[in-house]
This record gives structure tokens, C-alpha cells and sequence, in this order.
């Protein structure tokens, strides 16, 4: 049975609150309300998901797209405001149980907290983790110095090592689990100026496939997303990063970015929770140890 809990400073708890309860509305757009109205099938129904990195962009599109579908929602990230209002959003909007978690996954106490706090507010651990959790920083490799490369390894690797570590005896035991990491096409392939963040995305890759192959029998599969370039904040980022550098203005920047797709458009973050609820649902049991991207074209492997 799921318990309560009373709040403490580092994590906030939404139970099955509805708009005719009183719900603010957020200024944020729903994710959802934007890409239409989609149809509910309930797919993800008394299941838990844990989302790292929840509080905007794609793990925001994520947490409302798992939780359109009947998941309780554990959101988990650094920004306590941020998490917090994805958390009541989704709680008011769908009437599931969510959970605003601080959690920093550079930091294993703080990843071991998350966790003991999920599973005390829902009486176990998920059987959905989303490692979505990530940072990006562009460099020319002599200027990519000791602790930039530790950071993004710290983050974007061990973080979903970590967190995966946490979450599979749970899955182990209920012979049932899905592990999504948001990967990157730079997993995949190489670029100037990321040499520390391509290098600990290929590293998520390498992870996702020898556990999909470990796991194979169990009821769990473990899948990576590869996104191209994605509508959010790390993108804007990125576009002000090569204005600073080049003097390009942002559109002639954001023109650049959009051209190294084929569709010669970002992606947004609806579609990359379009597949992980793909993956996360019964219907993508099937799908094992894969590394799919979601880029328009850009990588054709
Ligand atoms: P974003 O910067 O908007 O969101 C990243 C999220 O991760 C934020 O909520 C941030 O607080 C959180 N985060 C960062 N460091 C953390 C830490 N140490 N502990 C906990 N949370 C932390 O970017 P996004 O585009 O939504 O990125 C999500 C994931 O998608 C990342 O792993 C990123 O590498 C990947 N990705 C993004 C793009 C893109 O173009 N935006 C492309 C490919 C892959």
C-alpha cells in the first residue's frame, strides 16, 4: 500500500488533486494542451514513474505524458520550484498521485534521499525510471579541462547509473520495469566542441545495452532515446553560445541548429515522450536494448 507522509524541506507530495479542487493554472503551457488533445488509454495505469532532470523540457513532457496515461509521477531535480510546479500541474491536470523530489544525480546521498522518499511516499520504488537528467556544455577540446569532462561524466553517466542502481531491485522483484535513458545522437556519433558530452552519452549507450542483454529474461527492458536538436532550454542555451562565439544573430544561430536535420526543424519535447510512453507502456515490451533516434533523419543509425 502506498503510505503517508507528512512534507519535509527537500520533497513535496500532490495527491490526486483536480482543477475543481482549486488548482492554479500554471503560465507555462501544458505540454499537452499544446500538441492537441491526444486520446487516453490509461496504458500506464498503477504504475510509478520516476523522472530525473522533471522540472522543464523534455522531462517535463515526459511527466505529462506518463501521467496522461494513469502513472503516479515522481518528479526529481535540482530546482526545488521547478519540480514542484511540474508536480502540481500534473497532479491538477490528471488526477494522479506525483511527488516533487529535490535531487541531484552528480550526488549519491542526494540521489540515495530521492529514492527513500519516493518509495516511503508510495510504498516502492518505480517501475518506470526515466534518466533524463542531463547538462551540455560546448568547449574545444584543449580548453575541456579536468572538471568540465568529470562534470559531464558525473551528470549524465553515473547519475543514470546511479539512479538505475536504486531502481532495479524493485524491478528485479516485481518482474516487471522499464529503464528509459535520454540519451543523445551525440551518443551515437561525434561533433566539434562536445567531446566531453558525446563521450558520456556514447557511455550511456554502452550501459543501456549491456543491461537490456543482462536483464533480457526478467520482465524489464532498458532502452536509450537519442534526441537531435529539442525546443528547450538547453538548445537556447546552445543558440546563446554560438551568438557569443560567432556574432551570428540568435535566428541565423537557431537556422544553423534547425539545418542539421532534414526536416530542417527542432524536435520538441512532445515527440521524445511520444516514444518514451512507447517504451514505458506494455505495447514496447518488445523493444530491448535499443538506441532510437528522434531527430528527423538526421543519424540513419
Ligand atoms: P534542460 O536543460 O531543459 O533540462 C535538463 C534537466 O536536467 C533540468 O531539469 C535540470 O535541472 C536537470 N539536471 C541537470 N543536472 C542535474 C543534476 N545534476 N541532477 C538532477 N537534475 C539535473 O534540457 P533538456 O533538453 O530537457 O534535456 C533533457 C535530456 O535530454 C538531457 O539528458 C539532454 O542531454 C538530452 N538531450 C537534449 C537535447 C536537446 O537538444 N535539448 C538533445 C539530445 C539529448
Amino acid at each position: 500500500m502506498r503510505g503517508k507522509r507528512s512534507a519535509t524541506p527537500l520533497w513535496m507530495s500532490f495527491r490526486k488533486k483536480r482543477q475543481t479542487e482549486g488548482c492554479r493554472t500554471s503560465k507555462a503551457p501544458s505540454p499537452l494542451r499544446s500538441a492537441g488533445a491526444p486520446q487516453i488509454f490509461m496504458k500506464l495505469e498503477n504504475r510509478l514513474a520516476l523522472i530525473t532532470g522533471g522540472g522543464r523540457g523534455i522531462g517535463r513532457a515526459i511527466a505529462f505524458a506518463f501521467a496522461r496515461e494513469g502513472a503516479s509521477i515522481a518528479v526529481a531535480a535540482r530546482t526545488r520550484a521547478q519540480v514542484e510546479s511540474v508536480a502540481y500541474e500534473v497532479a491538477c491536470e490528471f488526477g494522479v498521485e506525483t511527488l516533487a523530489v529535490e535531487c541531484d544525480v552528480a550526488d549519491a546521498e542526494s540521489v540515495g534521499r530521492a529514492f527513500a522518499h519516493t518509495s516511503e511516499q508510495f510504498g516502492g520504488g518505480p517501475d518506470i525510471l526515466v534518466n533524463n537528467a542531463g547538462i551540455a556544455e560546448t568547449y574545444p577540446f584543449v580548453k575541456t579541462d579536468e572538471a568540465m569532462w568529470q562534470r559531464h561524466l558525473e551528470v549524465n553517466l553515473t547519475g543514470t547509473f546511479r539512479c538505475t542502481r536504486l531502481a532495479l531491485p524493485g524491478m528485479l522483484e516485481h518482474g516487471w520495469g522499464r529503464v528509459i535513458n535520454i540519451a543523445s545522437i551525440a551518443g551515437k556519433t561525434g561533433a566539434p566542441y562536445i567531446s566531453a558530452y558525446s563521450a558520456s552519452k556514447h557511455g550511456v549507450l554502452g550501459l543501456t545495452r549491456s543491461l537490456a542483454l543482462e536483464v533480457g529474461a526478467t520482465g524489464i527492458t532498458v532502452n536509450a532515446i537519442c534526441p537531435g536538436y529539442v525546443d528547450t532550454e538547453m538548445t537556447s542555451r546552445g543558440i546563446e553560445n554560438i551568438v557569443a562565439k560567432t556574432g551570428k544573430s540568435a535566428d541565423d544561430a537557431l537556422a544553423v541548429l534547425k539545418r542539421a536535420s532534414p526536416q530542417n526543424r527542432l524536435v520538441t519535447g512532445e515527440e521524445v515522450a511520444a516514444l518514451a510512453l512507447l517504451l514505458a507502456s506494455e505495447d514496447g515490451r518488445g523493444i530491448n536494448g535499443q538506441a532510437i533516434n528522434v531527430d528527423g533523419g538526421t543519424v540513419l543509425f
